[in-house]
C-alpha cells in the first residue's frame, strides 16, 4: 500500500488542477493520497471525487501556514472542519494577507527585475491562495530565470533583501484550533532548513502539548541526520512518524510517492480523528 499525504494543485502553488494531482496519484500506483494546499480547502470536493472514481483513498487536508517567534512554521491539517468559521476566517485572513504580501514582493523585486502584478496574475489566476511560485512563474516566463528553483535561489528565498513576511497564525494556537474542531496535525517538514529557519526542538514539545499529531520525519527536504533526529523526536513524544512527498506537479522536482506513510501511521492519524 502506497500512502502519500502532502500534494498541491492549482489551488495553491502547484501546476496541475485537484482532479489531475489525483489522476498523476493514481498513474503513481498511489493507493491513499491527501490534497494539501496551502492556506485553502476550495480543491478538496473535486479532488475527493475524481479519487474515489479512481478507487483511491482520498485524505482531506491543508498545509497551514503559521508562524512562531518570527520562524514560518507549516502545519498539514487532515480532516479539516471545512464548516467550522473560526478555520474558514483563519484561512481567509491568511490568504488575503498573502495578496499584498505578494504586491509589495513584486514591488521589491520589479525594482531590479522586470516584473509587475500582472506577470503574477497570469500566473495565479484560479488560485485560491497567491505565494512566492507564482512570482518565481512570472519571472521564469519573463526569461530573468530557468527555474523555480532559480528563482528562489537568486531573489525569493526567506534571506533575500526582496523578502515580505506575511500575517500568519501562531502555530500553537493553530494547533489548539484544528484539534479542538476534530482535526488531526501533523508539522510539515520541520528539519526543511534549505529553506530558511526551522525551530529547535522545544517549539515542537510546545505542539505537542497542544495537540500535535505526528512529524513528517520523510520528506525530501530532510538529509540523513535530520532524519534520524526527527525520528528521535516523534518516538520521544509518541508523535506519529509519517512522509509524504510535498508534489507541485511540474513546479519542483518532488515526485509522487518518493516518501511515503506507512499503513500503521496512517492508522494512527485516522485513530486521533475527533479525539
Ligand atoms: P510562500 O507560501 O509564498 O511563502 O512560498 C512558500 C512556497 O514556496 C513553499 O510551499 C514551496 O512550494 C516553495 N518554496 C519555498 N522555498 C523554496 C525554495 N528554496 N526553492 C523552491 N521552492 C521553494
Ligand atoms: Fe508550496
Ligand atoms: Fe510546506
Ligand atoms: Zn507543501
Amino acid at each position: 500500500m502506497r500512502i502519500d499525504l502532502h500534494t498541491h494543485s492549482t489551488v495553491s502553488d502547484g501546476t496541475e488542477s485537484p482532479r489531475d494531482v489525483m489522476r498523476a496519484a493514481h498513474a503513481a500506483g498511489i493507493d491513499v493520497v491527501a490534497l494539501t494546499d496551502h492556506d485553502s480547502m476550495s480543491g478538496l470536493e473535486d479532488a475527493g471525487e475524481m479519487a474515489a472514481g479512481l478507487g483511491m483513498n482520498f485524505v482531506p487536508g491543508i498545509e497551514v501556514s503559521c508562524r512562531h517567534n518570527g520562524v514560518s512554521i507549516h502545519l498539514l491539517a487532515y480532516w479539516p472542519d471545512p464548516s467550522n468559521d473560526e478555520i474558514v476566517a483563519m484561512l481567509a485572513r491568511t490568504r488575503d494577507a498573502r495578496v499584498d504580501r505578494a504586491k509589495e514582493i513584486v514591488r521589491r523585486v520589479g525594482v531590479d527585475y522586470p516584473l509587475a502584478w500582472d506577470d503574477v496574475l497570469a500566473h495565479s489566476d484560479g488560485a485560491d491562495t497567491v505565494g512566492r511560485p507564482h512570482i518565481a512563474d512570472a519571472l521564469v516566463e519573463r526569461g530573468v530565470f530557468a527555474t523555480r528553483d532559480d528563482a528562489f535561489a537568486k531573489v525569493l528565498a526567506g534571506n533575500s533583501a526582496y523578502y515580505v513576511p506575511h500575517y500568519a497564525p501562531d502555530v500553537v494556537d493553530a494547533v489548539r484550533t484544528f484539534r479542538r474542531t476534530g482535526a488531526v496535525t501533523v508539522f510539515a517538514h520541520p528539519g526543511a532548513d534549505g529553506r530558511g529557519k526551522v525551530v529547535p526542538t522545544s517549539v515542537i514539545e510546545l505542539m505537542a502539548d497542544a495537540g500535535l499529531v505526528g512529524l513528517e520525519v520523510g520528506h525530501r527536504d530532510h538529509n540523513e541526520h535530520q532524519r534520524d533526529r526527527l525520528a528521535r523526536i516523534a518516538q520521544r513524544l509518541g508523535l506519529v512518524h509519517t512522509g509524504a512527498s510535498d508534489y507541485h506537479g511540474t513546479g519542483k522536482l518532488n515526485r509522487l510517492g518518493e516518501n511515503v506513510t506507512s499503513p500503521a501511521a496512517l492508522q494512527q492519524l485516522q485513530d486521533a480523528r475527533g479525539r
